[in-house]
């Protein structure tokens, strides 16, 4: 049988939410799974991850080196938890992305990205080509898969289990060349792009951070998370965190609005997943049309406060 470990992931002190996803994926590969937290102080997150349907075992790794979360940090110590694991599993996020590859490399094994899908223990659906086709994939069983689980392709797992929470130390040589100085973070009241249910993007066609305050009115009306296209990030309308697609966020709300977007493969790529998408264009023969719920060709200036003024 499968044994998993899952790392994981923190945000300000609360489990965040995609570790339940990643716990999805686990039980699709069936077998023992086992949540590791890292962190000084844990407890609360590991309260939230014993909670998490199918998980048996919460492990606490809690020490003053680990308050941050450091990839170079935090991988030898996940190597040396992971011994007498078939799986280790890492959310497709920033954190996933930067210390996955490096307990791939130091276990000698390829790493799996973006598993979608789990038909075994060792074979994935994973995207390939900005997500434009699904590869199957087999991985080798031994000495373990590492494998970063794309978030928006699973459903996050209930939270009325009771799994046991204990501690574990680590005794892994770690290094001194990576050390935290700061974090800085936006702070936003809007909800989390990754974690909406619904995001109203814009694009280029918005011509300056200042007219993009009509996206944010929109959003606040509609409790919506707000997201841009590259074009609208590189021309400093908006922070690069807020852009969406291949190089951006992968995300799936329920609701997806992109208004001035043309509908670039890379642009697309992030919203594959979103249940129903709205889009409001000028030109009838722009590519987001092709992939639209519901369409509207109109100047965005004049449609994207109308359609608020009747919300
Ligand atoms: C390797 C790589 C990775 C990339 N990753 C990403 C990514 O992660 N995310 C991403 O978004 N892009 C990404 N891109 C860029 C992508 O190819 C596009 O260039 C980008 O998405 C275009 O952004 P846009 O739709 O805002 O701009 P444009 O393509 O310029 O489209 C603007 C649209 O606004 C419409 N418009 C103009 N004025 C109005 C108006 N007044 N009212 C209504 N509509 C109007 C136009 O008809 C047009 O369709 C990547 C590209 C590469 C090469």
């Amino acid at each position: 049988m499968s044994k998993i470990l899952v790392i994981g992931e923190i945000s300000d002190g609360k489990l965040n939410s995609g570790t339940a996803k990643v716990v999805a994926a686990a039980a699709q590969i069936k077998g023992d799974i086992t949540v590791a937290l890292f962190g000084a102080d844990v407890s609360a997150a590991a309260a939230d991850a014993a909670k998490l349907d199918g998980v048996t075992k919460v492990l606490k790794i809690e020490s003053a080196a680990n308050a941050n979360p450091l990839a170079a940090v935090y991988a030898p110590q996940i190597v040396e938890l992971a011994a007498g694991y078939s799986h280790v599993l890492f959310p497709g996020t920033a954190f996933g992305k930067d210390t996955a590859p490096r307990v791939a490399a130091r276990l000698g094994v390829q790493q799996v990205s973006d598993i979608m899908v789990a038909h075994s223990p060792t074979s994935f659906d994973r995207p390939t080509y900005a997500g434009n086709a699904i590869v199957t994939v087999e991985a080798p069983a031994a000495p373990a898969i590492v494998a970063t689980v794309r978030l928006a392709s699973f459903t996050a797992v209930g939270s009325s289990a009771n799994a046991a929470i204990e501690s574990a130390s680590s005794s892994a040589a770690l290094p001194s060349h990576t050390r935290f100085v700061k974090l800085e973070a936006q702070k936003s009241e809007r909800p989390d792009l990754q974690a909406a249910a619904r995001v109203v993007s814009g694009g280029r066609a918005l011509g300056s951070s200042d007219a993009f305050k009509i996206i944010y009115s929109l959003a606040d009306k509609m409790g919506a998370a707000v997201g841009a296209s590259r074009a609208a990030v590189d021309s400093g309308y908006v922070p690069n965190d807020m852009q969406v697609g291949q190089t951006g966020k992968i995300i799936a709300p329920e609701l997806y609005v992109a208004a001035g977007i043309s509908g670039a493969i890379q642009h697309l790529a992030g919203i594959k997943d979103a249940r129903t998408i709205v889009a409001i264009n000028k030109d009838a023969e722009a590519p987001i049309f092709e992939v639209a719920d519901f369409g509207l060709v109109a100047d965005l200036f004049t449609a994207v406060p109308e359609l608020e003024g009747k919300l």
